[in-house]
């Protein structure tokens, strides 16, 4: 058994949760959930990160306090991973007590080290990304991720001497092939590093939502400072849980927060002589009907909805069966529902139904027991578990799913041909038990497959074949009609 520690990114909850990041917390519970299964000792960590103007600003609008909006955003968030099943071990919050208290340890500790500095910073300011951004970098004078108008500020601040860890974490990215995955984002960050670093500023004196800096009360420690140390809070640095997960196996992210990831969190732990972690996988983006995700253009999905309209399992598979992991995908619900029909309702629900109906028709229910001699599927069921593991290892889900699909189809076909009514006709018993085994021992291997992305299909599933008297039960998954307008 190996410890094995993933984190998802920590969602800003400055707005309900979207099918993006519904997204990266199914693919981080798949993995998860794939490591349990093979008995790793598994911390699956998620989370908000509630502090910076942003939230500071909603709330106002709202006429509420800070903490009372993000008590209740992050209450979405945590209502629908429950309704997800998403299996994570701990949500931190940022606001919390023993996160805060941490930040400030740390900070205090690079500060004492030499590498925080105070200074004056002149600049332009997204409050949407919570950064600072040079002339060079804008698109027509915008924020080139939001497209907005930057605030230009003035303000005394804490800057930390992060150009000092430039080279050592070039060196770092460049000796270590899946520091940085997939090769598209690792090359992305080899060339920003090269460009040059700058060193970051780390603290705020415009407004006040956010954690103290520990020698100097005017000022609040930066958004991202704040939020990167969830991944060693969330443990309890530097306590036990820390020693036992610490480094991360992985960490999840979108593609739009490479750099904090992959160059401003291995600085500060190296300011603070912490190990760097194992891997950073960035994912794709998710775009609904090839249009980017915009609250105020319409292009949205409810996932709640989703959810009560198809169930958790159909919404967990297609997000993962449809997009290859690193990169962009897109969402519709015409194509959602395909995929539900064809692979769900007909490949998968129709095998385990029309299996379980054997049994019970030609079996009264008692699976039968035989050795299986057939040499083409007993190749093909010893090998199969390997064949999954081996894609997934490599995060191929859309590979590994494809592979279970494969099996699927084999033993769908092998019922249409093999015309089990004609063995009962000429009273060949033996072949009938042979076959039914073989069947029996595809559904238990596909099942155990599933469990990472289907987790309540997988258990129904287990549950009915391990009955003492099997019936066919309900199908798993109803067809649903395709509305005229969803094609
Ligand atoms: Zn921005």
């Amino acid at each position: 058994m190996s410890k094995f520690y993933i984190t998802t990114a920590i969602d800003y909850p400055s707005a309900p949760p979207h099918i993006g990041h519904v997204y990266e917390k199914v693919c981080a519970d798949v993995i998860a959930r794939w490591h349990r299964n093979a008995g790793d000792d598994v911390f699956f960590s998620t989370g908000t990160d509630e502090h910076g103007l942003k939230i500071q600003r909603y709330a106002s609008k709202l006429k509420q306090e800070p903490q009372e909006f993000v008590d209740k955003m992050s209450g979405e968030f945590i209502g629908l991973w429950e309704k997800l099943n998403i299996s994570y071990d701990s949500f931190i919050r940022t606001t919390q007590d023993g996160h805060m208290e941490i930040v400030r340890d740390i900070f205090k500790k690079i500060y004492d080290k030499g590498d925080i500095y105070k200074d004056w910073y002149e600049g332009l300011y997204c409050v949407d990304c919570e950064a600072f951004y040079a002339e060079k970098d804008l698109k027509d004078s915008l924020c080139p991720v939001h497209n907005k108008k930057l605030e230009e500020i003035k303000e005394e601040s804490y800057f930390f001497n992060m150009s000092k860890y430039q080279e050592k974490i070039l060196e770092h990215i460049l000796d270590n092939k899946d520091f940085v995955r997939p090769e598209t984002r690792r090359n992305e960050i080899i060339n920003r590093i090269k460009e040059g670093v700058r060193n970051l500023s780390v603290s705020r004196s415009s407004f006040n939502w956010g954690i103290r800096l520990p020698m100097d009360e005017k000022h609040i420690i930066f958004v991202w400072f704040d939020a990167l140390i969830n991944y060693i809070s969330v443990l309890g640095y530097p306590q036990e849980r820390f020693k036992r997960y610490w480094p991360a196996d992985i960490h999840l992210i979108g593609k739009d927060i490479l750099w904090f990831h992959a160059m401003v969190w291995p600085a500060i732990l190296l300011a603070a002589d912490i190990e760097l972690p194992k891997s950073i996988f960035v994912h794709g983006f998710i775009n609904i009907k090839g249009e980017k995700i915009s609250k105020s253009k319409g292009v949205t999905v409810d996932p709640l909805e989703l959810i009560n309209k198809y169930g958790a399992d159909a919404l967990r598979y297609f997000l993962l069966r449809e997009i290859r992991f690193g990169e962009d995908g897109d969402f519709s619900e015409g194509a959602f529902i395909k995929r539900l029909n064809s692979d769900l309702a007909n490949d998968l629900g129709n095998f385990v139904y029309r299996t379980l109906t054997m049994i019970e028709k030609y079996f009264n229910g008692h699976i039968p027991a035989a050795v299986i001699a057939d040499g083409r599927w007993k190749q093909k069921l010893d090998k199969f578990s390997d064949e999954v593991n081996l894609h997934m290892s490599n995060l191929d889900f859309n590979l590994a799913l494809d592979k279970i699909w494969e099996l699927i189809n084999m033993a769908n076909k092998y019922i249409e041909d093999t015309k089990p009514w004609n063995l009962v006709k000429k009273e060949n018993i033996d072949a009938l038990q042979q076959f039914i085994c073989i069947l029996v021992d595809a559904i238990r291997k596909i099942s155990h497959a599933i469990s990472p992305f289907m987790p309540q299909t997988a258990k129904s599933i287990l549950e009915q074949i391990g009955k003492d008297v099997i019936r066919k039960g309900k199908p798993l998954f109803p067809r649903i009609d395709i509305l005229k307008s969803e094609n």
